[in-house]
């Protein structure tokens, strides 16, 4: 029921800062449920960048609800095993996914993540998305929370959505804030860290001829773990294209020399790296120098693989969400999950605030923080271990790897398919999705009434 409450309650005006795929989901849900807000995006367009992804039961209802689904499965293909190869493509072993289907109703699905920006772009209008606004602090006085571009405007709102990705200028403005007022907890103020450097590209659409695995209505997951750090694969995505990932681990001196680098995602010159894999065997035949030749250089990005679990998530009238608070490695695929997770959370608890009142927004955030945070941080637990189980290279990475492809029980891999499946937080105020799994899913949470402290100030 969309703008049903619009009428009768004051909405509170949100701003988002980053248009990256957790900002533009958050505002799509905004956006069906008439709460005011606008996006405010550093780069001068909103690019589709980036490789690889993986989707499955726990946001896909979320699309569905929000008639998406059909769209999605077009751009994507379900993905029944990942699979690990040596550097002279013999096969390590497989992780199975094709009981996922059977226990949530829905199949795992692979796709270029161009693909799936593009398809949350288009939810959003272009007149509420300002491009080259790189937001450099933020100040808040009782009534109101102020962003500060380069460019020297500003612009105020009731709340602020911090969605900026892993080096938030949000997230570090707030925390100096409270650093100085000594109410900043010491591990957040630590560094990431650093585990891999990682390149990802998308390939224009090859011959299937020349590649059998595109011809196939499954996907293709391939990844091989070379002898030394390095570690590379093919996916296949829909349309005949092929996503790349090439990735070394450093060590924990190399991290700490590279810190200060650029660590974001964004095409750069990025030959170097090329030339190190070119000569590396592709698992569907050929070298990987035949699919970077084939891939618009500026569709490819570099970056470091880091992770950290923030334990500040809001602060007065400001909340953050996706890897701005979590930046987990991509090895379990959880990154946009959590991003997409945290934005359908966020925004239930935004649709039944009753009055924009600073106690009331700190109702909502503390539901937020609630619902959000352990499932968060059980997911960034996994993907430590996911992914140094599938890309790491050391003696005690490559043991656990061996255990975990050919001698994990069925019964353990069986408990993370339910951890995985039971948990789909849908969107409040649209008809639900049944369960069509074999694994019950947890009730909905949240509220249809915030809890508001009246004591509690901004
Ligand atoms: C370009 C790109 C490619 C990626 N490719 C992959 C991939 O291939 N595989 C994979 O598993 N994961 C990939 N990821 C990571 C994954 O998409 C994220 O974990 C997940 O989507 C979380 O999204 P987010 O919205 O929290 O942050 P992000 O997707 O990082 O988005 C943050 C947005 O904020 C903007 N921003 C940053 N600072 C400011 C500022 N100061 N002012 C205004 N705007 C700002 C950024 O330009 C960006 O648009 C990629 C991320 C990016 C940004």
């Amino acid at each position: 029921m969309p703008g049903q409450t619009s009428q009768k309650r004051a909405l509170p005006a949100v701003m988002i800062v980053g248009g990256g795929l957790g900002g533009l989901l958050m505002a799509t849900l905004l956006e069906r449920a008439d709460i005011p807000y606008h996006i405010y995006e550093r780069a001068g367009e909103l690019r589709a960048l980036g490789s690889i992804m993986t989707l499955g039961a726990n946001v896909l209802p979320v699309f569905e609800q929000l008639g998406l689904l059909e769209e999605f499965e077009r751009i994507s293909k379900p993905v029944p095993s990942l699979d690990f190869y040596t550097s002279d493509i013999q096969k390590l072993g497989s992780l199975d996914l094709k009981e996922f289907k059977a226990a949530s109703g829905y199949s795992n699905y692979i796709f270029a993540r161009p693909r799936l920006y593009e398809m949350l772009r288009k939810q959003v209008p272009s007149h509420k998305v300002s491009l080259n606004k790189r937001v450099v602090r933020i100040e808040e006085t009782h009534n109101k929370v102020t962003i500060f571009c380069e460019d020297e405007s500003s612009y105020s709102g009731d709340i602020l959505i911090g969605a900026d990705g892993a080096y938030s200028s949000v997230r570090q403005s707030i925390f100096k804030q409270m650093d100085e007022r000594g109410l900043l907890p010491a591990s957040d103020s630590e560094n990431l860290s650093i585990g891999f450097i990682s390149m990802v590209g998308v390939s224009h659409p090859k011959n299937p001829e020349k590649y059998p695995q595109l011809q196939d209505t499954l996907g293709h997951y391939s990844q091989v773990l070379g002898n030394d750090s390095r570690a590379w694969g093919v996916f296949s995505a829909a349309d005949n294209q092929i996503s790349w990932m090439l990735s070394s681990q450093l060590t924990a001196e190399e991290a700490n020399e590279k810190r200060f680098s650029n660590a974001e995602w964004g095409p750069e010159a990025n030959q170097a790296m090329l030339n190190e894999f070119a000569d590396m065997a592709c698992p569907w035949g050929g070298k990987m120098s035949d699919i970077f030749e084939d891939t618009p250089k500026h569709l490819i990005s570099k970056v470091f693989l880091e992770e950290k679990m923030f334990k500040t998530w809001y602060y007065g009238r400001t909340v953050l969400m996706g890897d701005a608070c979590h930046k987990m490695f991509p090895g379990a695929g959880q990154g946009a999950v959590n991003a997409f997770q945290d934005a359908v959370v966020l925004a239930n608890c935004l649709y039944v605030m009753e009055d924009k009142d600073p106690n009331t927004i700190t109702a909502a955030f503390q539901e937020y923080y609630r619902q959000r945070f352990d499932r968060a941080n059980y997911q960034y637990n996994q993907s430590s271990y996911m992914s140094k189980t599938q890309s790491g290279q050391t003696w005690a990475n490559r043991a656990l790897r061996y255990a975990f492809l050919n001698y994990t029980p069925t019964v353990f891999q069986r408990t993370l398919y339910r951890w995985t499946c039971e948990y789909r937080p849908l969107v409040s105020w649209l008809p639900m999705i049944e369960n069509r799994g074999t694994v019950p899913v947890l009730p909905q949470q949240g509220p249809t009434k915030l809890v508001v402290e009246k004591s509690v100030a901004l």
